[in-house]
C-alpha cells in the first residue's frame, strides 16, 4: 500500500506550499507513536478529564423490543458529549508536541468546536473555531460553549455556510501561519497524515468495546452500527473488528448528505474519496438536519472499506430521525445526538433479524441536548 492511501483512495491534493507542513504533522505522529511521556499523557488526560473508558450498556428495552441483545457504546458519556475529544485531546498534545501555539479548527454541530476547545485549554493552547453561520443558528448551545470556554468562534458565510465552507476557513487561517499554528481536523478526512492520525486516535473506542463485550458476553457481536460522514466515530469503533470477518460493519449516512449512495470517486479537500459532486467534479448541495453529518464526502479509509465490501452503507432520513430521537428517549431515557440517531434508525429496522442470543453494539457518538430546540419544534 502507497503511503497515505487506503488502495485507491486517500493521498494529499494540497498546494505545493502545505507539504512542508504535512511533512512535519507526519513525522511529529510518528514520534508521538513511540513517546512513552506523551502516551503517559494522553492516557491520563483519557481517563480523568475524557472520563474514559465509556461504559458498554446493555439496553434492555430496546433489547426486548427488537428481539436481540443490544449494547450501547456509550461515547455520549465522554465529557463534552461526544466522542470528539479522543482525537482533540491527541491532536493538541500533537501539536504542543511540535511546538505550535495555536489550534484552528471547524465545527458543524458544535461538538468538535467544544471539544477542541477544551483540549486547547488543558494543553495551553489558544483555539479558534470556524463554523457556518446557518450551523451557529441551528447548533447556538454549542457556539455558546465555545466562546464561555474562551475560544473564538469566526461565523463562515461564504458557500452555504455549512461545515465543507468552514473546513475551508480554517484551512485558510491555518496556511496564514503553519508554523505557530495546527490544524486540528475533527474527522478522518483530508489529505495524509490527517485521516490515519484522527483514526488512531478515535480507536480506543473498539478496543474498550471488544473488551468490554467479552467480560460481558463471552463473545464477539454479530455487528457493529455506527453513523457519520468522515467517519472517526465509525473507525474509531470498527478497527478492533476488522479481522473478525464474520462481523457485520454497518455504516449509516444521511439520506440528504449520502455520499456513498449518491456520489461517486473524485477529490475533495485534499483527498480522494467517495464524494456527492456534479458533472464538474464541484461537491453538490447536502441538507442532512444533522449538522454534523452534512458533508459531502466520507474518509478515504472508510471509502476503502466500503469499496471492498469490509463495511456496509445505508441510510437514514431526517424524518426517520426524529422518530428514533423520541423513541429512544421514551424507551432507554436516552437523548442521543442527530446524528447517533441515524445509526439507531438502522438499528429499528433489523427488528426480528438476529436470533435472541445475538449482540449487536450501537456505537452512541454523543448525547442530544444540542439538538433539543429542533426537537421541539418539529416534535
Ligand atoms: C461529529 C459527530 C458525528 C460524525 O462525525 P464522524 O467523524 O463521522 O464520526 C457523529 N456523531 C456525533 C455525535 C458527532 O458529534
Amino acid at each position: 500500500m502507497t503511503k497515505g492511501y487506503f488502495g485507491q483512495f486517500g493521498g494529499q491534493f494540497v498546494p505545493e506550499l502545505l507539504y512542508p507542513a504535512l511533512y512535519e504533522l507526519e513525522k511529529g505522529f510518528e514520534a508521538i507513536k513511540k513517546d512513552k511521556s506523551f502516551q503517559q499523557e494522553y492516557q491520563r488526560l483519557l481517563s480523568d478529564f475524557a472520563g474514559r473508558p465509556t461504559s458498554l450498556y446493555f439496553a434492555r428495552n430496546t433489547s426486548e423490543y427488537l428481539g436481540f441483545k443490544v449494547y450501547f457504546k456509550r461515547e455520549d458519556l465522554v465529557n463534552g458529549g461526544s466522542h470528539k475529544l479522543n482525537n482533540a485531546l491527541g491532536q493538541a498534545l500533537l501539536a504542543k508536541y511540535l511546538g505550535k501555539k495555536f489550534i484552528v479548527t471547524e465545527t458543524a454541530a458544535g461538538m468538535h468546536g467544544v471539544a477542541t476547545t477544551m483540549a486547547a485549554n488543558v494543553v495551553g493552547l489558544e483555539c479558534k473555531v470556524f463554523m457556518g453561520v446557518k450551523d451557529i443558528a441551528r447548533q447556538k448551545l454549542n457556539a455558546e460553549k465555545i466562546q464561555l470556554l474562551g475560544g473564538v468562534v469566526v461565523p463562515v458565510t461564504r458557500g452555504a455556510g455549512i461545515l465543507k465552507d468552514a473546513v475551508s476557513e480554517a484551512e485558510v487561517s491555518w496556511i496564514r501561519d503553519l508554523r505557530n499554528t495546527h490544524y486540528l481536523i475533527g474527522s478522518a478526512v483530508g489529505p495524509h497524515p490527517f485521516p490515519a492520525i484522527v483514526a488512531y486516535f478515535q480507536r480506543v473506542i473498539g478496543e474498550e468495546a471488544k473488551k468490554q463485550i467479552f467480560e460481558k458476553e463471552g463473545k464477539l457481536p454479530k455487528a457493529v452500527i455506527a453513523c457519520g460522514s468522515g467517519g472517526s466515530n465509525a473507525l474509531g469503533i470498527y478497527q478492533a473488528f476488522l479481522m473478525n470477518k464474520e462481523i457485520g460493519l454497518s455504516f449509516v449516512e444521511g439520506e440528504e448528505s449520502a455520499a456513498f449512495k449518491h456520489g461517486s470517486i473524485g477529490i475533495f479537500q485534499g483527498t480522494k474519496t467517495y464524494v456527492l459532486q456534479d458533472e464538474f467534479g464541484m461537491d453538490r448541495k447536502t441538507s442532512s438536519r444533522a449538522a454534523g453529518l452534512n458533508y459531502p464526502a466520507r474518509g478515504p479509509q472508510l471509502a476503502y472499506l466500503y469499496s471492498i465490501g469490509r463495511v456496509k452503507a445505508y441510510t437514514a432520513s431526517d424524518k426517520n430521525v426524529l422518530e428514533a430521537y423520541t423513541k429512544m428517549a421514551n424507551l432507554e431515557g436516552l437523548l442521543p445526538a442527530f446524528e447517533t440517531c441515524h445509526a439507531i434508525v438502522e438499528l429499528f429496522k433489523r427488528k426480528g433479524k438476529y436470533k435472541p442470543d445475538d449482540v449487536v453494539i450501537l456505537n452512541f457518538s454523543g448525547r442530544g441536548d444540542k439538538d433539543i430546540d429542533t426537537a421541539i419544534k418539529l416534535c
